[in-house]
């Protein structure tokens, strides 16, 4: 490739809104174009990386799995039959044909994998099976941003397994695990794994690859020490312990006029925050549940979703609090309900004594209250977790960082199996129903998190095996005969050897082929200028800047 036939557009400056260094630089780099929001062009540069790493994820894929190719767009009847089409809300894009029938556009294939499972398998013997596609697919996001980090069209490889019990499943599970190291090693990330909470896709076990940085939106949870690593979803740990009074004193009510919030009843009291529990209610269909966290904690929304079962909740509306506890929120508690309420509290709360509470009074607390003692709560792990929490397995300080997920992998159960109709034969010709995984990798979250790991204020620098081109070969000066000869020769004969080779002969100052040649993302430079009579080339390495000289003929 000759960079004066090739159409790089780059850019001295990104746009404002850019802010994320992917997004600025894949931009600038001339890599992407926006067409609408959270939709973009890929231009060449963006498109040879993509589908080198397309190739990669193929070739690893292809060791443990067959690939498919799916339809994008689904009849509603598909996604209605598992009750995602609901439960999707706002995220699935959906429209009508000229008949008015329902479609929407695939977010994710389980559904049409089972559907081709229910109509092809037939006996154990078809198992196991793992189906992969490398498929666009869309996500109706309300605030696309960050480029390519949250939009609404991408490429995913999604795959999935059909196994006919939880042995083959967990066979299958740790197949993709190795694999998915296999891909994120070859295309050059520093990931960890972590694990993960399910979330609308049911299943039990569950595990996210993570690249950290600053540009992402999950948060994970990691300890130095023993290697623990969990998404803020799912992680657990001890919070910093919170001294109690050793002897136990008879619970007592006391007035607290006008004094609603964590904050305030810990100045009043003089007590630290972490004395005190927090009340929150929630309405579980239908059920209203109090849920008590220490007074410093927060409850995370995804570990709620596990507490209550799966089962839908809001926070319960004033009117059902006053019903329930006999006060307006801001003085409930545990004790002395209007009507029964169920109790749940955070494990951070077990063991503790003579805590303060609110009195389902209002402007009324009470001190030395311990549960277990005076009242029966149902233990569950709610409160999210921050930095500087002990690890639940080593007690080491966690640490809570930023992080992009480039990968997915988990164990899905039956629920598709059974919405889809999917059964065979065993042995003995009774019916069973095979349990499936659901495996996925983002193939412009490579990309993104490849930049975010190798980025500088000149530009970014991906591995070789996913640069758009892994040389670019820059004369300074075309004009001199023995710079355009040699470049050539140079040109050739990588070309020859397999490499994959930008050659800048465009009739620009060295400068600017320099910049754009820092910016672009190719990890190796070849400089030709003066030395080409004796034969003498530099070589610079784009992420270190390190420079040396060596004789053409070694390269
Ligand atoms: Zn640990």
């Amino acid at each position: 490739m000759r960079w004066s036939q090739a159409f790089i557009p780059t850019l001295r400056e990104a746009p404002s809104d850019a802010e994320v260094a992917s997004h600025i630089f894949l931009l600038r780099a001339g890599y992407i174009r926006q067409l609408g929001a959270g939709i973009y062009s890929f231009l060449p540069l963006a498109w040879r990386s993509l589908l080198k790493i397309q190739n990669i994820v193929r070739e690893e894929m292809d060791t443990i799995g067959q690939e498919f190719h799916l339809p994008a767009i689904h009849p509603a009847e598909v996604w209605q039959a598992s009750g995602r089409y609901q439960l999707m809300g706002g995220n699935l894009f959906r429209l009508k044909d000229r008949f008015q029938r329902d479609l929407c556009l695939g977010m994710t294939e389980e559904e049409v994998m089972a559907v081709i499972a229910s109509k092809e398998l037939r006996s154990y013997k078809q198992l196991p099976q793992i189906w992969y596609q490398i498929q666009t697919k869309f996500r109706d996001e309300p605030r696309p941003r960050a480029g390519l980090l949250r939009v609404r069209e991408f490429i995913m490889k999604d795959a999935y397994s059909f196994d006919v019990d939880e042995a083959g499943l967990d066979l299958s599970y740790q197949k993709h695990d190795r694999v998915y190291r296999q891909i994120f090693d070859r295309c050059g990330l520093r990931y960890v794994s972590v694990e993960a909470h399910s979330g609308a896709m049911g299943g039990s076990q569950s595990q996210e690859f993570m690249v950290l940085g600053d540009a992402g939106e999950d948060m994970v949870a990691l300890c130095q020490n023993c290697q623990y690593a969990a998404n803020l979803e799912k992680a657990s740990g001890h919070p910093a312990a919170v001294e109690d009074p050793a002897t136990q004193a008879a619970p007592e009510e006391f007035p607290t006029p006008g004094l609603h919030t964590i904050a305030d009843l810990a100045q009043f009291t003089g007590e630290p925050s972490g004395r005190l529990a927090k009340s929150l209610v929630y309405n579980v269909e239908g059920e209203i549940v109090l849920v008590l966290v220490r007074g410093d904690d927060e409850a995370s929304e995804a570990k709620l979703g596990t507490a209550f079962g799966g089962r839908e909740f809001r926070p319960a509306h004033p009117e059902e609090i006053v019903e329930h506890m006999g006060t307006p929120p801001g003085s409930v508690g545990p004790l002395h309900f209007a009507k029964p309420v169920k109790i749940m509290a955070d494990q951070a709360l077990r063991g503790r004594s003579n805590l303060t509470v609110g009195a389902n009074r209002d402007g009324f607390h009470i001190r030395h209250v311990t549960p277990g003692v005076h009242f029966q709560p149902e233990w569950v792990d709610v409160r999210e977790l921050r930095t500087g929490d002990l690890c639940a397995n080593c007690s080491h300080p966690l640490q809570v960082s930023k992080a992009i997920e480039v990968g997915h992998i988990f164990k899905l159960g039956r629920k598709y199996s059974i919405a889809m109709g999917v059964k065979v034969l065993d042995a003995q010709g009774g019916e069973v129903i095979p349990i499936m995984g659901s495996y996925g990798i983002g193939m412009e979250r490579i990309l993104t998190a490849a930049i975010e790991q190798n980025h500088d204020k000149d530009g970014f620098w991906l591995p070789a095996a996913i640069a758009p081109f892994d040389t670019i070969i820059v004369p300074t000066n075309l004009g001199d005969t023995n710079i355009e000869v040699l470049s050539r020769q140079i040109y050739d004969r990588l070309r020859a050897a397999g490499r994959d080779v930008l050659l800048d002969d465009r009739d620009e100052r060295p400068g600017v082929k320099f910049k754009d040649a820092d910016l672009i993302g190719i990890p190796t430079r070849i400089t030709i200028g003066k030395k080409a009579a004796q034969g003498i080339v530099e070589i610079t390495d784009r992420a270190t800047k390190t420079m040396r000289e060596m004789p053409a003929s070694d390269l």
